[in-house]
């Protein structure tokens, strides 16, 4: 971990909804360990901004705007690369919870590995804590129960008002949260990632301090099958 603590306001912790990963024109592969569950899987722990830097006049977080409204890949030198002795004791649980639904090859690993390289080493977290905290977070907060406890069940039929998700996770968690959609294959707008807020020590949930471009179009989403 750096030697100088860096510098960053609250942490994005990203889920990404499987069906919403897949259905798109480009697809997706399973990872050595199998379908994962029907359940939001960990994208990453993103350290970030309040306040974009260098862009004051622009307090929001646009994707494409690296380096500006985050920090990333804080250590520069070989010996930051995450061992998977160090997190031994997770890697059932990381499987289950941060599956890889990527296809260039990689397992799981990989997909940690990247995460810890590029937002993890400036986090002032050590890997384990890093990825336990993540974990902590992921468990304390069930999103696919939450949603569901609102109506919201994985249907290729239904769309859901956007505002009924946010609401359902703001009410179920105590704070509010930053959505993103994607399209699938016919370019129907569907809730692709949740990111919730929070703080500096990876613990607890924060209003989230920024909007961010949700790519949402219209008022309704889909929560596709998975
Ligand atoms: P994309 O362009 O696919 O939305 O994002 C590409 C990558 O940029 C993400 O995987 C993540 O590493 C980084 N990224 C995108 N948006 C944000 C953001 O708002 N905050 C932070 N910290 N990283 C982001
Ligand atoms: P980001 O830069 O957006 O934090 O991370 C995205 C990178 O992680 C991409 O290079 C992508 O290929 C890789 N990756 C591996 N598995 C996954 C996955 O399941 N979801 C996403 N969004 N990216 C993944």
């Amino acid at each position: 971990v750096s030697s100088t603590a860096e510098q960053f306001d609250f942490f994005y912790f990203v889920q990404q909804w499987p069906g919403s990963f897949c259905d798109t024109w480009r697809g997706c592969c399973f990872p050595d360990t199998g379908k994962p569950a029907a359940d939001f899987g960990i994208h990453g722990l993103w350290p970030n901004y309040a306040t974009c830097h260098g862009r004051d006049d622009d307090a929001f977080s646009i994707v494409g705007r690296r380096g500006k409204c985050w920090p990333e890949y804080c250590e520069e030198e070989d010996g930051n690369a995450l061992s998977p002795w160090e997190i031994r004791d997770l890697v059932a649980s990381l499987s289950r919870s941060w599956p890889t639904l990527s296809c260039r090859g990689g397992d799981s690993f990989e997909f940690w590995s990247y995460e810890w390289k590029k937002h993890g080493t400036c986090s002032n977290l050590r890997p384990h804590d890093y990825f336990a905290r993540a974990l902590e977070l992921k468990a304390a907060h069930n999103l696919t129960a939450i949603l569901a406890g609102a109506g919201i069940v994985p249907s290729d039929t239904e769309t859901y008002p956007m505002s009924g998700v946010g609401d359902a996770i703001a009410a179920a968690t105590g704070a509010t949260a930053n959505l993103q959609c994607n399209r699938d294959k016919d370019g129907q707008t569907q809730l692709y990632q949740v990111f919730q807020c929070v703080d500096r020590e990876a613990k607890n949930l924060i209003d989230c301090p920024l909007h961010m471009r949700s790519r949402c179009s219209g008022d309704r989403v889909k929560l596709p099958l998975f």
